[in-house]
């Protein structure tokens, strides 16, 4: 097929050329004496991205799924009680981790569409007066309903009652492209992963840890060896590892954190807000609605967008990749045929999110969902416009011409 494969899923998402070609590198000896000039500064640069001073960042070969299990099971003991909201996915598989691995896992549903709830999260944690609860959990970014949660609300709960429970962040669709403050939020261990917004393959789960949670791993009773955060920081120190890392992708990461710097966190973290709301302005425009109820939960990530009664949203994504080459994310689980994905992260500008949208238009058409030819890329187009950076001056000299 002539052109190329637009790639919209929340995940992996596009590898930009300059990260390419950092890891186009032949294999090297991960024990060499200057290896620890790679490695060190790459420590220290990740605490940049979680915003973290004084905790650490470890680097596992894994996907973000190794990073749930690293944090969980460094930190907590047998039959300790978690606390974990269901609002989707991803929040659900991490819920059934902490089952599989053996912890007394408290879990809140709530609507898929909806966010953490702090409400119940409250008086949950107000009830603990015994302080079982040794862990809360939040999906900061529910990638399958593209619904983001207020993780500082949870931390503040926990301080209002002084419950001592250590704060377990999902950010493996968020860190990266989102606001996230690991520190400011007195997050305890954040996990991210290296497909999404860090622009990488997959294969790293990188897992922040504050100090309080490395104290916690001297108590933790839980089995583990390949994710066993001691060997990390014993190996780190130097600039080591305990087995051989994932060097290709560390060369990547070393390129995706250069592009981040050179963007700027605040100005990575505008661009995903404005393809996002290119992208609701375009849903609105289509009269069609996002699974996630609140505006004030919006992701800026992903939009999970409802398909009308009796269309299957399966078809939208199949159609969107057999037609156009266009890869749009499935609806997963319980929201399966209900909705489709439009993942917006990572490496990408207006004419790329337009590229979405326009596919996104056909092929609603093309399955007998009506809306009307070029309204949600016309809206789209104008929002860009308007809020483009540059515009202000353009708009200036355009007057003064
Ligand atoms: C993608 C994703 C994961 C899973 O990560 P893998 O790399 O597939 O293991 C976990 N949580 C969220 C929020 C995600 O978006």
């Amino acid at each position: 097929m002539p052109g190329r494969n637009f790639l919209f899923v929340p995940g992996p998402t596009n590898i930009p050329e300059r990260i390419r070609r950092a890891m186009d590198v032949p294999l090297e000896d991960h024990r060499r004496s200057d290896y620890p000039s790679i490695t060190l500064p790459l420590f220290e640069d990740l605490k940049k991205v979680f915003r973290t001073r004084t905790g650490k960042v470890f680097i596992f070969p894994s996907s973000g799924t190794g990073g749930w299990e690293a944090a969980i099971t460094n930190t907590l003991s047998p039959g300790d009680k978690v606390l974990q909201a269901r609002f989707g996915q991803f929040s659900l598989l991490w819920a059934d981790l902490c089952v599989r691995l053996g912890l007394d896992t408290q879990i809140e549903d709530v609507e898929w569409g909806e966010g953490v709830p702090l409400d119940r999260y409250r008086a949950i944690l107000a009830a603990d007066k015994s302080h079982a609860i040794k862990a809360v959990l939040v999906t900061h970014n529910e990638t399958a309903t593209g619904v983001t949660s207020d993780v500082h609300g949870v931390r503040r709960i926990l301080d209002d009652l002084k419950h001592p429970a250590l704060l377990y962040v999902d950010g493996v669709s968020s860190i990266g492209c989102l606001d996230f403050r690991m520190e400011e939020w007195g997050v305890d261990l954040a996990v991210a992963g290296s497909q999404k917004g860090f622009m990488l393959p997959t294969g790293l789960g990188i897992v922040g840890v504050s100090q309080k949670a490395l104290e916690a791993r001297k108590t933790a009773q839980m089995r583990r060896c390949y994710f066993d955060f001691d060997d990390q920081l014993r190996m780190n120190e130097g600039g080591w590892f305990p087995y051989t890392p994932a060097m290709t992708l560390i060369h990547g990461l070393r390129e995706s954190l250069n592009m981040l710097f050179e963007e700027g966190l605040e100005n990575v973290y505008a661009r995903h807000h404005r393809y996002a709301e290119a992208t609701r302005r375009a849903v609105a425009a289509w009269g069609l609605k996002l699974c996630a109820r609140d505006p004030a939960c919006y992701s800026d990530t992903v939009s999970a967008i409802l398909v009308p009664e009796g269309f299957d949203s399966t078809a939208v994504v199949n159609t969107a990749y057999q037609r156009y080459n266009l890869s749009l994310g499935l609806g997963l689980n319980k929201v399966a045929g209900k909705v489709f994905r439009i993942g917006h992260l990572g490496d990408l500008n207006e004419l790329m999110i337009l590229s979405a949208i326009a596919g996104t238009e056909m092929v609603l058409r093309d399955v007998g969902i009506m809306v009307d030819a070029g309204s949600g890329t016309a809206a789209a187009q104008e929002y860009l416009r308007a809020t483009h950076p540059a515009s202000q001056g353009a708009e200036g000299l355009r007057k003064t011409a």
